[in-house]
């Protein structure tokens, strides 16, 4: 089967990236056709503003590909912006793709409901005031959802009963409504992201994206964007299906899921002495205040992560010794610091080889373009003759 999928380039990778996206790659690089491509255009349709670090985050996520396993004589790994025809055929699909497929994407109101929780949920914090955040969540999903348009009105109201404050609720919906929050993704580019995915799929005729729930609808709009341009020239596009990979359980060493933005993430590049530091950090069973308490690893972030990192007999035993009181949390999280660095340190080397031979990065980086070139080539001509288009 062909396969393409991409990552934006925003920065190194983490644990969250390899359980959810990479771990699966790495099982499909040895059994189907697959193009990995650096969505660098991806990237500007909400961070087009800061654009200083997009160059050396590309570079960083090829590395962290291949240090993780990603093996370019296997995979073909490419920039999307080197192959314009990426961009070309998004111009003739954003022509024969109705507006209103792109206004129900779900993706747009969800991004603008993170900001505007995010926001409120700093906002409210820098005030000191306590927050629970899956109620602030409900609030403000609330806000969004349980009517056609956004209703500030509820949201003020609500505030109100969690802040206790008058003025803070005032203060908060006034911002959001006067401020910039959410602004920025008020953008053409924003808004035609969906033809640019379906483009990115279908100019590689790709059967099969590896997709996680949340994105399902992106593959539902390029399967109809690509159904609707066969209907109307002749069959051009294969309608590619969702590979559902599930998400990985591993979350944040906070306990929250784990994201850049909360500041939880352990990444693959990170050092010895950064995981021992974070593992030492993370939170355990809240009941365990004492040792001598028994503990629940069932609701303990780090037993979770000793089912990732730690030998099943090991995992066994911590369960056991937890249970009854017999092992301590910080020598627990010694056990598990030792495991997750054994996982990370030959990535971390094949980084460190890599950062030094940009040379070999950039050959990689050539010959997945040229590859990925050949082939859209090849989709564009079909689709120009399809359209009746002279050049
Ligand atoms: S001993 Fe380990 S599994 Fe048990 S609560 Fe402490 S950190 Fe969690």
């Amino acid at each position: 089967m062909v396969i393409v999928s991409g990552m934006r380039p925003t920065g190194k990778l983490h644990l969250g990236h390899y359980f959810g996206v990479i771990k699966n790659w790495l099982n499909l690089q040895n059994t189907d056709e697959c193009f990995f491509f650096v969505a660098d255009w991806h990237a500007l349709t909400n961070k087009y503003k800061d654009t200083k670090d997009l160059k050396d985050n590309i570079y960083d996520l090829v590395i962290d590909w291949i240090s993780s396993g990603i093996d370019p004589s296997k995979s073909t790994i490419f920039v999307q912006s080197a192959v314009k025809e990426h961009a070309e055929l998004t111009l003739l699909l954003g022509m024969i793709t109705p507006k209103s497929w792109l206004e129900l994407n779900p993706s747009y109101k969800d991004l603008k409901f993170n900001l505007f929780f995010q926001y409120v949920r700093d906002f409210l914090l820098g005030k000191n005031i306590k927050v629970d955040e899956d109620k602030l969540r409900q609030i403000v999903y609330d806000t969004f959802y349980h009517k056609k348009d956004i209703d500030f009105e509820y949201l003020e109201k609500s505030l109100m009963d969690f802040s206790a404050s008058d003025n803070i609720s005032k203060e908060i919906v006034f911002n959001l409504k006067e401020g910039d929050i959410g602004k920025d993704i008020d953008t053409f580019g924003f808004f035609g992201y969906p033809v640019l995915m379906a483009a990115d799929i279908l100019i590689y005729k790709a059967q099969a994206v590896p997709v996680g729930e949340d994105q399902l609808p992106h593959i539902e709009i390029t399967r109809e964007i690509g159904r609707r341009f066969n209907h109307l020239y002749k069959p051009v596009f294969i309608e590619p299906k969702a590979l559902l990979t599930e998400s990985p359980k591993l979350l944040g060493t906070d306990g929250r899921k784990m994201s850049k933005s909360y500041g939880n993430t352990i990444a693959l590049s990170d050092s010895e002495e950064e995981v021992n530091k974070k593992v030492l950090s993370m939170k355990t069973d809240t009941q365990r205040i004492k040792k001598s308490i028994p503990g629940r690893p069932e609701v303990c972030n780090v037993y979770t992560y000793h089912t990732y990192f730690t030998d099943k007999n090991t995992v066994e035993e911590i369960y056991q010794k937890c249970t009854t009181a017999q092992i301590g949390c910080i020598e627990c999280k010694k056990i598990l610091a030792e495991n997750l660095n054994r996982f990370l340190t030959p990535i971390r080397e094949k980084r460190r080889e890599l950062e030094k031979d940009k040379e070999y990065l950039d050959k990689i980086i050539i010959q997945g373009n040229e590859k990925a070139r050949e082939v859209a080539k090849k989709t564009m001509k079909e689709v120009k003759e399809a359209m009746g288009l002279m050049f």
